[in-house]
């Protein structure tokens, strides 16, 4: 199986770039039994300007529209799919979040394979989270939909173009734990496919409140600033007015924010995601 990882796909994301780089540096750390493991650069242009992407955000295009479009996004997708042409290949594509996401796999394939590999790594790495995203979003979209079966580490919080080592030695455990399950994934043929995994499904994001002219006019609250993945009940507020008040809130379940605060959704005027609690069985 190939294996391809990615680093820089945000450019500013750099403890992701920093980990990519290593493994080229190193390529004995990807050496498994029955995986050739390759790690690439996926924007380079922005990791070299320190921006999350030049012209459109890389990981939200790879549809065929976005493909075509003449910017340096595009070439950079069309780079990465080249290295997608065979049927028994594997992305992980490395990001960071600035919101306290810990160690999350997001998953966007149905595939149980992906499923199982994620159920394998949580097993060794207790405080891995799964966050299911195969609903609101532009999921189709993101470079690993582009391959057969991928997933993406997203490790927090930490701030863009940090390097910071607690959250390296996060995203370096989880890849090499992957990879440590995905040799053993690659050497059963008959990998149990009867099994469940728990995790949160990404339900809708939430926007900032605004004024009549369409500016941001409240803060996201204190209280739930750094709370990512924990209950937020149906009257709890998410958000504070100007003069620091509660902004009543009235949802119709309990919800588990995540990405909360996230710096680069705010361009996509995203306050944060709201998620459910979801057990996905597979037969
Ligand atoms: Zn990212």
């Amino acid at each position: 199986m190939d294996v391809h990882i990615f680093g820089g796909t945000h450019g500013n994301e750099s403890n992701g770039v920093w980990l990519a780089n290593h493994y080229q540096k190193f390529p004995h750390l990807g050496a498994r039994q029955g995986l050739n493991v390759f790690s690439h650069l996926a924007n380079p242009l922005a990791i070299e300007k320190r921006q999350r992407y030049c012209d459109i955000d890389l990981n939200r295009s790879f549809n065929n529209g976005d493909l075509k479009a003449d910017c340096y996004e595009a070439q950079c997708a069309k780079n990465i799919l080249a290295h997608f042409s065979k049927e028994d290949l594997f992305a992980i594509d490395l990001h960071t979040s600035t919101a306290q996401m810990g160690i999350t796999l997001i998953i966007a394939h149905t595939d149980p394979f992906v499923a199982r590999l994620a159920f394998l790594a949580q097993k060794k790495i207790k405080r891995i989270r799964i966050l299911f995203n195969d609903q609101f979003d532009t999921a189709a979209n993101l470079l690993i939909c582009a391959a057969p079966r991928g997933l993406i580490i997203e490790v927090g919080g930490v701030g863009q173009n940090i390097l910071n080592a607690n959250i390296i030695k996060d995203l370096n455990l989880t890849l090499s734990t992957l990879l440590d399950c995905l040799e053993e994934l690659a050497a059963t043929k008959n990998w149990q496919s009867n099994f469940s995994l728990s995790g949160f499904k990404e339900l809708y994001p939430v926007a900032y409140p605004k004024d009549s002219a369409g500016k941001q006019n409240a803060l996201i609250h204190p209280r739930i600033l750094g709370r990512d993945y924990l209950e937020l009940k149906p009257k709890e507020p998410i958000f504070i007015d100007e003069n620091f008040k509660d902004i009543e809130a009235e949802r119709d379940q309990v919800y588990f924010p995540v990405f909360i605060n996230e710096a680069a959704y705010y361009e996509k005027d995203i306050a944060m995601v709201l998620t459910g609690k979801i057990e996905k069985s597979y037969f």
